[in-house]
């Protein structure tokens, strides 16, 4: 009768393991599609995709506010409240890798993580720090100055400094 009852309960957890992994995969093929091109790009570079990486990738896509890591992490551990510090710059670090993110930096700021690849310039506030997308008008690989003899450049980005929307109207207030 003991062996009966032990056998039950086994199968009932199996079906509930059962049931966690199939919701799972679930999540996983529903969370593939929002990242299009994040497992090509981990697959070319040689590196895994992990729920972890995928996680973070999804964090920077569905806010383009070039954030920080400190608040990738803050962000990421909504979704993953397991998910440690190292991590987030372990998954930031696979995903600059492999070309899906790029690292944007000011002088003496904490660098900030930008999803957008297509080629564009950055405006930064002096007042918030906040970095914001610029559209290029021109896809010319040749800078608008007068490049000094013997420099070959490949691209350039402008970077251009001054208030935010936000900030604009609060200086005028
Ligand atoms: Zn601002
Ligand atoms: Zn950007």
């Amino acid at each position: 009768m003991q062996s009966i009852q032990f056998r039950i309960i086994l199968n009932i957890d199996r079906a509930g393991l059962l049931r966690s992994l199939w919701g799972r995969m679930k999540k996983l093929a529903i969370e593939e599609a929002d990242a299009p091109g994040l497992l090509q790009q981990l697959g070319k570079s040689g590196l895994r995709i992990t729920p972890q990486r995928e996680h973070v990738y999804n964090v920077l896509l569905g806010k383009k506010n070039h954030p920080t890591a400190e608040e990738v992490f803050i962000r990421a551990k909504k979704g993953m409240p397991e998910i440690s510090m190292a991590t987030v710059y372990n998954c930031l670090d696979a995903l600059v890798s492999c070309g899906l993110v790029r690292q944007v930096n000011q002088d003496r700021e904490a660098t900030r993580f930008c999803s957008n690849m297509q080629p564009h310039h950055h405006f930064y506030c002096d007042e918030c720090g906040a970095a914001h997308d610029i559209e290029r008008i021109d896809n010319s690989t040749e800078p608008p100055v007068a490049m000094p003899q013997g420099f070959k450049p490949s691209r350039y980005e402008v970077t251009i400094r001054g208030l935010c929307p936000e900030c604009a109207v609060k200086a005028n207030k």
